[in-house]
């Protein structure tokens, strides 16, 4: 192998360098006339590519406002009948207890009325029970995947118990 500029006989791994728009085999010292290339899958463009993966991370490092929000339990009507049944109470002594009429508590009871937070909180009150769970959201799905992404198997495993 030979240096396609000087001539010179290439000791080891020749270096392609482009002059003029074709690449040339040329020795060390030629090398620098032209525009030396490099295996395409290397450094150019994997800079590139971690440049754009930096770009896209920064904005999951600003700190993300959580939601507190608060769900009612999806069998709160089984709780509410239960909690009541548990007591004594008819439908009558709960409506006048929350101060709501008989046909409020039935269509709770019976899961067609969903009461609103503030109710759920008065009915939780009274009959100690619990309605209401309380939901942290992090409105970030990058979290959630990143945390899960984070966790081993035991760890999911832990979780699930
Ligand atoms: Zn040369």
């Amino acid at each position: 192998m030979r240096c396609e500029i000087c001539g010179k006989k290439i000791i080891g791994q020749p270096n392609t360098t482009k002059i003029d728009g074709s690449a040339m085999k040329v020795c060390e010292n030629c090398s620098k006339f032209g525009k030396i290339q490099r295996p395409p899958s290397k450094p150019t463009h994997s800079i590139g590519q971690q440049g754009g993966v930096r770009k896209a991370k920064t904005p999951q490092r600003r700190p993300r406002r959580r939601e507190t929000t608060y769900e009612l339990l999806e069998d709160y009507n089984t709780i509410v009948r239960q909690a009541r049944e548990k007591k004594g109470w008819s439908r009558e002594d709960f409506g006048a207890k929350i101060n709501e009429k008989v046909s409020v508590v039935t269509r709770i009871e019976t899961g067609h009325m969903p009461p609103d937070i503030k109710l759920a909180r008065k009915i939780e009150k009274i009959m100690g029970i619990v309605l209401i769970e309380k939901v942290e959201d992090t409105s970030s799905e990058e979290f959630k995947a990143g945390s899960l992404k984070g966790s081993t198997i035991g760890d999911i495993a832990r979780i699930k118990k």
